[in-house]
């Protein structure tokens, strides 16, 4: 694949070896799984053995500690091979990073060298029905009694709910009536839940976006959780989620990185091939244009991919205003390139024989989620541009 990035040779390494691992866990393995409905178990068990799902934990919890950059290499690369997974989002990034930060000595023993082996899964939840992007309004509480909190609410959307062996849980112990005028994201509390806990209820949402880990509606009603299950300090949890949000949103632009190339390469592999007059259609500017224009805008975002994961691993100041540019130019990239694709496929884009059917809505939710690309901008008027808020 023709890409205009260097990588580091850490990053080439990481690229070299998901590259021959696809050779066994294809496009083809993940449409498998997603169709009959169970996660890439032999696949995390390999990454696991293999020191991929540590890149972001410290050695001394059993990980690999080699930071953002890597993991947004490790998932990019799987998703240039047609095998985006959002477990990567839920397990390696949005679990792992509070703990590691705000987590005691006690919750960093139990729960980090299990995310590095494979053996423990994570979700993470923070939407609810009437709370998605506004997540100061969430209404999941929890009440403390004694040595534990009971928990009672509902999230939904939940990736990978069923199949995770914890779910790291935004709740409120404060509510937001209690707080809105003054601080709204003051009052949230931020619990690891046993997804096995009395009161627990999962159910699967039919959604479009075809993920081997699927999505999930989980009720908690009277769920106990021990208050040494708690991450950093009650009442502070929103802040504790928001220090994962700049490198979710630098892996969220890794994976649309990586789709918008690998639809690039269907397309023009198929436009290549397609001769319904007496040349490839690629070779009509009608359709190689597009295509051209898309992988520019695509090669334009991993480099900028690659500057926000530099700029957090260094701490920089402009590191936020960095992972959100990333997020918005790749995102948008890759909405692009499976547009380009899917008009060089023709009618066959729509075909499940074909690999742009399965990715199409894929695209358009990295527009959305984790964060939708509105609320970039509202980031970049405010920051950079020192416009008022608009909302
Ligand atoms: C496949 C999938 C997996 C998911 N996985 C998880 C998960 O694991 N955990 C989890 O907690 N959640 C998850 N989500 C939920 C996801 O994070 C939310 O869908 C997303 O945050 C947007 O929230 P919403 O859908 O409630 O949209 P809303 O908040 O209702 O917003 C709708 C639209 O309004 C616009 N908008 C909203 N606010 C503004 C504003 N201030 N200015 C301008 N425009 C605005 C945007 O265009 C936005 O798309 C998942 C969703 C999907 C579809």
């Amino acid at each position: 694949m023709n890409t205009l990035v260097t990588l580091t040779d850490e990053q080439s390494m990481i690229a070299d070896a998901v590259a021959d691992l696809t050779a066994e866990y294809d496009h083809d393995y993940w449409q498998t799984c997603c169709r009959e409905g169970h996660f890439v178990d032999e696949l995390w068990a390999e990454l696991g053995e293999l020191g991929f799902l540590g890149i972001a934990v410290p050695e001394k919890y059993g990980g690999e500690e080699m930071g953002i950059p890597a993991l947004a290499t490790l998932i990019e690369t799987f998703a240039a091979h047609g095998v985006p997974l959002l477990a990567f989002l839920s397990t390696t990034t949005m679990a792992p990073l509070p703990i590691i930060e705000y987590g005691s000595d006690n919750l960093k023993n139990r729960f980090l060298p299990g995310i590095a082996s494979g053996d423990l899964r994570f979700a993470f939840a923070i939407t609810e029905p009437h709370s998605g992007t506004n997540a100061s309004r969430i209404r999941t509480s929890a009440t403390r009694d004694g040595d534990e909190y009971v928990v009672n609410g509902e999230k939904t959307y939940i990736t990978d709910a069923a199949g995770a062996d914890y779910i790291q849980l935004v709740t409120r112990t404060t509510p937001y009536e209690d707080v809105a005028n003054e601080n709204p994201y003051h009052g949230g509390t931020l619990l690891v839940v046993d997804t096995d806990a009395d009161g627990i209820e999962t159910s699967p949402l039919d959604v479009s976006i075809p993920e081997p880990s699927g999505q999930y509606t989980v009720h908690f009603d009277d769920v106990r959780v021990p208050v040494n299950n708690r991450i950093g300090r009650e009442d502070a949890g929103f802040s504790h989620v928001f220090s994962a949000l700049n490198p979710e949103r630098v892996v969220t632009a890794a994976l649309a990185v990586g789709l918008g190339r690998f639809v690039i390469e269907k397309g023009a592999d198929y436009a290549n091939d397609r001769e319904i007059f007496d040349a490839p259609t690629g070779s009509y500017q009608g359709v190689q244009h597009p295509l051209a224009g898309a992988k520019v805008a695509v090669e334009q975002a991993a480099l900028t991919l690659q500057t926000a994961a530099a700029a957090h691993e260094a701490g920089q100041r402009n590191a936020a205003a960095a992972a959100n540019v990333a997020k918005y130019a790749a995102s948008e990239a890759a909405d692009k390139a499976m547009d380009a694709a899917v008009q060089a496929l023709g009618g066959n884009a729509f075909s499940h024989d074909y690999p742009l059917a399965a990715l199409r809505d894929w695209t358009r939710f990295l527009r959305i989620a984790p964060v939708n690309n509105e609320m970039v901008l509202n980031y970049v008027g405010e920051n950079l541009l020192d416009l008022p808020r608009s909302y």
